[in-house]
């Protein structure tokens, strides 16, 4: 049962602006629900579950997402494989990201925690540059081994819990986190509101939906992908999230 689309389609309300002007932009019946589920043989990945995307496109905020989305249907709770770091080309991006958010944000002695932290290389990279307490959440996070300079690192296997940290973050990294949520605002006020967390700062990194529309990726239009911003958007996301949902 989608979360956003009523019986009548004239009616389908943007999540983040709640505005009913929107229009449909993009319609495909069964595609997979993880993008990057590791599936070991054939039989496998042709049964992958499957869902329906119905992107619609609001007017009056410039929000993109998929009407049909369930949130019932994720959970996470796959083998699921999203490191880039063979690739020296991407680690020289994160490189700069990580030194971009020291540029804006002295990492040094604070505390740092990435929600949806994948395989932990984002805070390992970042560790290697400059010394904090950082700790990653992640439902498809697999424990691994951290070496001596890494030892200010926690990597849990499970979603956010503020009680697990111990201490208020003074930044909390949300990489490539809120295109995956179909109730933005819920997301974020669960987060910073719910759990009564005032970070100095937040970062947050997603595909700018400017980016899809120039370079027509309409690959990028997926069932775990069911949000995308655009900079204004993604400002009135943000301002929004005290409000009611
Ligand atoms: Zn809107």
């Amino acid at each position: 049962m989608s979360e956003f689309i009523s019986s009548n389609p004239d009616t389908v309300k943007c999540p983040v602006c709640n505005s009913t002007e929107t229009i449909p932009i993009f319609k495909k019946d069964v595609l997979p629900l993880y993008n990057l589920e590791r599936h070991y043989t054939r039989e496998s990945a042709l049964n992958a579950r499957k869902g329906n995307v119905d992107f619609y496109f609001c007017l009056a905020c410039q929000f993109a997402f998929n009407a049909v989305f369930d949130s019932s249907l994720m959970d996470y709770w796959v083998d699921y494989e999203s490191g880039r770091s063979y690739s020296k080309y991407f680690v020289k991006y994160i490189d700069s990201v990580c030194r971009s958010i020291n540029d804006v944000f002295s990492i040094a002695d604070q505390t740092i925690v990435e929600i949806g932290c994948g395989n932990g290389d984002f805070l390992i990279k970042l560790r290697e540059l400059f010394e904090f307490q950082g700790i990653g959440f992640d439902p498809s996070c697999k424990i691994r081994l951290l070496d001596s300079s890494q030892k200010d690192l926690t990597f849990i296997s499970n979603y956010y819990d503020s009680a697990k940290v111990g201490r208020e973050p003074d930044l909390i990294i949300l990489r490539h986190i809120l295109e995956h949520q179909g109730r933005v605002i819920r997301f974020l006020k669960g987060i910073l509101i719910e759990q009564r967390l005032k970070p100095k700062a937040i970062y947050i990194e997603v595909p700018g939906f400017e980016w899809i529309v120039k370079n027509k990726n309409s690959f990028l239009f997926s069932y775990e992908h069911p949000s995308y911003f655009t900079k204004y958007s993604l400002r009135l996301a943000l301002d929004q999230k005290t409000s009611k949902d």
